[in-house]
């Protein structure tokens, strides 16, 4: 049966400006800018590079080994970026602004790393389970919950996205990571808690693996240095370049272990064990939040109702994205429309003039992705090995009450 596909990135442009989203979205024009600024997204580089670093397969590895690896996928990743860019501008050559701007990016990403491998092995209190993974499933017709979405012609409506993490804590409850960078202030929880996007990822893994109930999601937030903190770079600094190959103690390695005494991991039915343990964890206090040298780490657990309900609101929009004689309306405000990349060719429809001329020099259709590289952690791995072992060491919990666990 034909099958649609509506991503994440759609589905939060539809509820961001339908207008927006009608421009980019691979179901309505599907079109993007010839032109982009040469600009590196040092998030998608540092969620690249931690990827790494939580790499569930090395996560007991020696840190003299794992951590070099690190810093080479923040560089790969910039690198790749870079390519990309510059495949879309047909070759033209970098100024020495552009220049700049990628070194010190990559500058950066190695401070924020390095202090990042630094911390990390006292705050996390969990073992990956699956990094940079996928999941497509099903979605819900919101007026016949027991049945898949069609489209009017029969096409099967399908929910896609990525998460940067799936965790398992000493309670055996699953966590879904995400990482992001932020330069400034932190943002308000309110908008995590109000963050759609995370809620619909639990609940789409719920449904994508059939039998694992995800307590929530856990921010794990950077923070860039602001130029007003001692932490910031400043002319002529040296920055400390992976100094993490000094060996570390005992006490630095991670708090849950994956691969002992078990020999490589867990069986599905422990993965349903887990199903009832995660449950009756929800009861917990919903948000722990810890606040450390430029790190932020925040426990949302998630309701079964809240799951629930975020796949019945998943519904909803998604029918409405896929209705016939839907009206698209520009939804202008002074946060969405300056970075929005549409927002010539919409001051011309807002204007009442001919945006074609305007898409038709600057807009393009979106050519498809090139083939993803193979991700380390991604989908090779299967639930059934390579995840945390039934003996988690509570060493950090002892005494010490539990601070983010379930
Ligand atoms: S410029 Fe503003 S109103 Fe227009 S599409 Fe972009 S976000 Fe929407």
């Amino acid at each position: 049966m034909p099958v649609v596909v509506v991503t994440a990135a759609d589905r939060a442009s539809f509820k961001r400006c339908r207008q927006q989203w009608d421009f980019g979205a691979a179901l309505r024009q599907n079109l993007e800018r010839r032109q982009t600024p040469t600009l590196p997204d040092l998030d998608r580089a540092v969620r690249d590079a931690l990827a790494v670093y939580y790499f569930p397969g090395m996560w007991d590895w020696d840190r003299t080994i794992r951590l070099p690896l690190v810093g080479q996928e923040l560089k790969r990743a910039l690198t790749r970026q870079r390519q990309r860019q510059r495949q879309r501008q047909r070759g033209a050559a970098d100024s020495p602004a552009d220049e700049e701007n990628w070194q010190e990016a990559l500058d950066q990403g190695q401070a924020l790393l390095d202090r990042y491998v630094a911390w990390a092995p006292d705050a996390d209190r969990f073992a990956p389970v699956l990094v940079e993974t996928d999941f497509e499933v099903d979605v819900l017709d919101p007026v016949r919950p027991d049945a898949a979405l069609v489209t009017s012609v029969g096409e099967i409506i399908r929910y896609s996205g990525r998460v940067d993490m799936l965790a398992v804590d000493a309670h055996d409850a699953y966590w879904i990571v995400r990482h992001r960078v932020a330069d400034g202030d932190w943002p308000p929880t309110e908008q995590l808690v109000a963050d759609e996007e995370s809620l619909a990822a639990c609940w789409a893994w719920e449904h994508f693996y059939i039998g694992m109930a995800i307590a929530g999601t856990i921010y794990n937030e950077l923070r860039l240095p602001s130029g007003s903190d001692p932490e910031a770079r400043r002319p002529g600094r040296q920055l400390r370049r992976w100094p993490w190959l000094r060996p570390r103690t005992a006490a630095a390695r991670p708090a849950v272990r994956q691969h002992e005494p078990s020999g490589g991991g867990r069986s599905v039915p422990q993965h349903r064990r887990m199903y009832a343990q995660a449950r009756e964890l929800r009861q917990f206090k919903p948000i722990e939040q810890h606040i450390e040298d430029g790190f932020r780490r925040t426990w949302l657990r998630r309701s079964p109702a809240d799951v629930a309900a975020a796949g019945r609101l998943l519904g909803q929009d998604v029918a409405d994205m896929s209705r016939e004689n839907l009206a698209v309306y520009p939804e202008p405000s002074d946060e969405k429309c300056p970075p929005c990349p549409y927002l010539a060719p919409c001051q011309a429809l807002m204007n009442g003039t001919d945006a074609e001329p305007i898409l038709l020099a600057g807009y393009r259709k979106r050519p498809p992705e090139p083939p993803v590289e193979g991700r380390l952690g991604g989908r090779a791995w299967s639930l059934g090995r390579g995840a945390a072992p039934p003996k988690f060491s509570r060493r950090r919990d002892e005494g010490n009450g539990v601070q983010g666990g379930a």
